[in-house]
Formats: structure tokens, sequence, C-alpha cells
């Protein structure tokens, strides 16, 4: 492909953003209501702009552009093989514009650019394509049913898709939400973050360059309990795909209950990630500190609950607190930070709350433990020694960079610890010994098991919970399955 390059801001003041309404039937109009709220820069905790609040008036608007675009028109004449290539298509706009899309991305959430432009953005991209290449290959079967019949099922698209989602990967949970149901040939309403807007109203503009026809995907910003709530509730939406907390998924599930709405749901986590004495313990240190503090700690499957061998206990925490120590919090725009701020006030005070309630509760706070300089949202890496199973720092769901490090010397009763907890997303294990590695992943609860890695993610990969950490499964061949509704004909020979 012939790419010319969007060229790569420096700095949060050359980041241009183009647009800030709602995106409905191919069009830019401001709310009904012509309220607005301001989306923060977290860094600064400036202003960046103004958006267009959407509410419920806007959500009826968005669903019934996408109804139709359903029900008429060009997208559902259109050939599944073309659908694919405008998801093709718009993987490459994105790549084309990769350095706008990433600075966007830092300048709304507070990320590093260096991460979204090397993690955030690839793997977006990666998530279109991949799907892309499913649309023509989505297909039923026949079945040899008693009697003289032609049995057959047909994999149609659900219909509309009500799509929220959260401010942590904002562009990358976009990728996993419009890749399988465009691909399926569903239409889409989303609800962006109300933190996070913009990659979002970008994204919206490249696919209908690219030649989207107008109503396949419609964009409502605004706030959960409105324009979120008026997605769940709306007649016309045949479905919800949500990434979020698991006390927001209890209340769509809830407001969903009236129309009966396919759900799918990835929610939080508190990940055990398990070192033993036998481990390549470098690798180990270095993966129980991407595990959790990559993204600022915001990450569903963050490894927030390191459980060490008891015999390697004090190597491994020495060499974790060094590490952890060095790394640089600051700028996002800096080409040499690994740590931006926390996306927004609200999420600041409740891992500052929690880093108090850590100290109450007599872990030992060997590394961080205090926010950085006095403007952004910035919080130093923290790492809490001798934390015990029943402190609310290793219960609950901190979402930010807060580890906390117990010990083990019993397998089985290490495996029991690990598992108490209502939520199933992820665990990882650090070991030489494969049998010990197959057992934990076959014991463990949850819905990705790493072997000596941690957060690897490919589009090609299923990814979601147990227990309390969702339903159904995002990427992948099952990824798609959600999208899609399976018709049975029978036909008498
Ligand atoms: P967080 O606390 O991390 O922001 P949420 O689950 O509250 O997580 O938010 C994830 C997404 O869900 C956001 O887009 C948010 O606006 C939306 N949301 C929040 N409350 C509701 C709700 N009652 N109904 C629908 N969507 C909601």
């Amino acid at each position: 492909m012939s790419t010319t390059l969007s060229p790569a801001p420096k700095s949060a003041n050359e980041v241009d953003v183009k647009h800030t309404e709602c995106f409905i039937d191919g069009k830019w109009v401001p709310a009904v209501s012509g309220k607005t709220f301001a989306t923060l820069n977290p860094a600064t905790e400036q202003e960046i702009a103004q958006i267009a609040e959407g509410d419920a008036a806007d959500v009826d608007a968005a669903a019934k552009a996408a109804r139709r675009a359903f029900d008429s028109g060009a997208w559902p004449k259109m050939d599944a093989r073309d659908r694919g290539r405008l998801l093709y298509q718009l993987a490459d706009r994105m790549e084309q514009e990769i350095h706008a899309l990433a600075a966007l991305e830092t300048l709304d959430n507070g990320k590093p650019l260096n991460d979204s432009l090397t993690a955030d953005l690839p793997l977006a991209i990666d998530a279109i394509r991949y799907y892309a290449g499913y649309a023509d290959k989505l297909h039923g079967s026949t079945i040899p049913i008693r009697g003289n019949y032609l049995c057959y099922t047909r994999r149609e698209p659900i219909g509309v898709a009500g799509q929220i989602i959260p401010w942590n990967f904002p562009l990358l949970m976009l990728a996993w939400k419009w890749g399988p149901a465009l691909a399926a040939g569903c239409t889409v309403v989303m609800k962006p973050a109300e933190q996070t807007p913009l990659t979002c109203l970008r994204m919206a503009q490249l696919a209908k360059e690219v030649g989207f026809p107008d109503g396949v995907i419609n964009i409502v910003p605004g706030f959960g309990p409105t324009a979120g709530a008026a997605c769940v509730k709306h007649p016309l939406i045949d479905k919800i795909a949500f990434t979020g907390e698991h006390r927001t998924a209890q209340i769509i599930t809830r407001d969903s209950a009236e129309t009966l709405k396919r759900l799918t749901f990835e929610l939080g986590g508190k990940s055990p990630n398990v070192v033993f004495a036998d481990a390549d313990m470098d690798a180990a240190v270095e993966g129980a500190y991407i595990g959790l503090f990559l993204n600022q700690g915001q990450c569903c499957c963050a490894g927030s609950r390191v459980f060490v061998e008891k015999s390697c206990h004090d190597e491994f925490v020495e060499k974790l607190t060094a590490l952890t120590m060095k790394r640089k919090v600051g700028d996002p725009f800096a080409e040499d930070t690994q740590q931006g701020p926390q996306v927004d006030k609200a999420q600041f005070d409740k891992i500052m709350s929690y880093i108090d309630k850590g100290k109450n509760e007599g872990a030992e706070c060997v590394a961080g433990g205090d926010r950085v300089g006095d403007t952004g949202y910035f919080i130093a890496p923290t790492i809490f020694d001798n934390v015990q199973d029943d402190m609310s720092i290793a219960t609950d769901e901190i979402f930010g960079p807060v580890m906390s490090v117990l010990t083990f010397d019993d397998k089985d009763d290490m495996i029991r610890r690990a598992n108490n907890t209502f939520y199933g997303l992820a665990a990882a294990v650090w070991t030489r010994d494969i049998s010990n590695a197959h057992d934990f992943a076959a014991r463990v609860r949850a819905g990705t098991i790493w072997v000596n890695c941690y957060d690897v993610f490919d589009a090609a990969a299923p990814f979601g919970g147990f227990k309390m950490s969702g339903y159904g499964r995002e990427l992948g061949e099952e990824g798609l399955k959600p999208y899609t509704e399976s018709k049975t004909v029978t036909v008498k020979l």
C-alpha cells in the first residue's frame, strides 16, 4: 500500500481534534438537547474540547438510522466479500492516520504516546483486518435430519448492535467491537466512554471516507446512565456488547430485561500472577511488572495479585522493586515516558484511597505510595508486600498502578486462594515445570491463562471472563458468534 502517513504530533498542542459532534446516519450533528460536556487532558487537567452530550433522543435517531441501514439500502445488499473489503480499507486508513490517531488517544486518555503507537494502534488495526477476512467465511451447515427433507442453517447478522465501551483502551475496544459486528453484517450504535470520545469520533469519519454506507456506523457520545442506558433500553437495538465494570453490567442486565437483548460482557478482574521458585526469575519479574503497570494499571486483566513462592520471595521482591523504582512517570508525549496519568480525577481519588487502605490494613509499601507532582492525575507505581488475602487491596479491583504481593508455600492452597474471587478474567504462571504449568492452567478458573508470559493478545485468540468477569468471548472465531443468529431452514423434497 502506498502510504502518506499523518505527521507525528510531538506535544498535546499539536494534536488536531477534528470531530466533537454525534455521528448519525452519516452526518455530524449536535445533540438534540444542544448540550455539550468537556473532555479533559488528564496530564494537565485542562479541557481539550466540548463534546456533544447525546442522550435518549440522539440514541433514538441513531437506532432508527442503524435499523434502516440494516433493513434496506446498500448494506444488506452488499456481498459479504465487499463488506470485508471495506473493513480492509478502514484498517489501511487507520495505518495512514496512525500518528494522528495515536496522539489523539494519548491526549484524551493519558497513555504514553509510545504505547499508543506501538501497542494500541497496531492491535486495533490487526483486529479490524482479522475480522475483514471473516466477512465471507461465515456460513451455516447442512444437517441430515430424519425424513425426505433438506435441512440447513444460515448464519445471519443479529441486527443492530449497541456497543458501549470504556476509556482504558478506547480505540482497541472499538476495534474489538466494530470488527466482528461489521464483518457479520450488523449495523452499529456505539457509545464511547465520556472520558475518551475523541478517537471513536475520528474513526467514524475514517469509516465514512472509506465508504461505509450511511447509518451502518453511528456514534452517540454522552454519559452512561443517559446515553448508555438509552441504548440498552431501545427496542430497535438487538444486542448490547459492553466492556466495563461488573456493577454496570448488572444495571445493563436489569435495564435490558424488557427487550430481552442479547448481551456480551467483558468486565473486571483481580487476576492472579503466580511465580514458582523454579521460574526464570528475571522473566517473572518483568512479567509481574508489565502485567500490572501496563497502561497505568488500567487493564481489566491486570495481574494485581502476585503470588510468589516463599523460597524465592526476597529475591523476587528485591528485583521487582528495583525495576519499579526506575519507571519513568510523566508527560505522555515525552519519548522516554513509561507511565502517564490516570484517566480522571475519580479514578485518581479511588486509587489513592486504596493506597491509604493498604497502608492502614498493615501491608508493607515497598515502592511508590504517593502521587507524582501536583498537576495531572499521576500516581507513582506502587507495590505492597506481605499482603493478606482478606485485605481490600487483595480483593477489590483497583484499576491503577497498585500491586499486591502475596506469598505461598503449598500449591493446592495457592490455587484455592487464586480462585477465591468472584472474578475470573485472566491468570498467569511462571515455572519451568511443564506439568505444573498445565495443571495450573486446568485448575484456575479464568478465561485466559498465560504461561511464562503476560498480556499477550492476538485478534485470533478469544478473550473473556469466567464468573463475574463476563459473558461470552471477544476476538477469534468465538467473537463473531454473538453478532449472529442461526436460522434453520427445512425444505420438503
Ligand atoms: P468505569 O467506572 O471504569 O468508567 P463503567 O462500567 O462505569 O466503568 O463504564 C464503561 C462504559 O459504560 C462507559 O461508556 C460508561 O459511560 C458506560 N455506562 C456507565 N453506566 C452505564 C449504564 N447505566 N448503562 C449503560 N452504560 C453505562
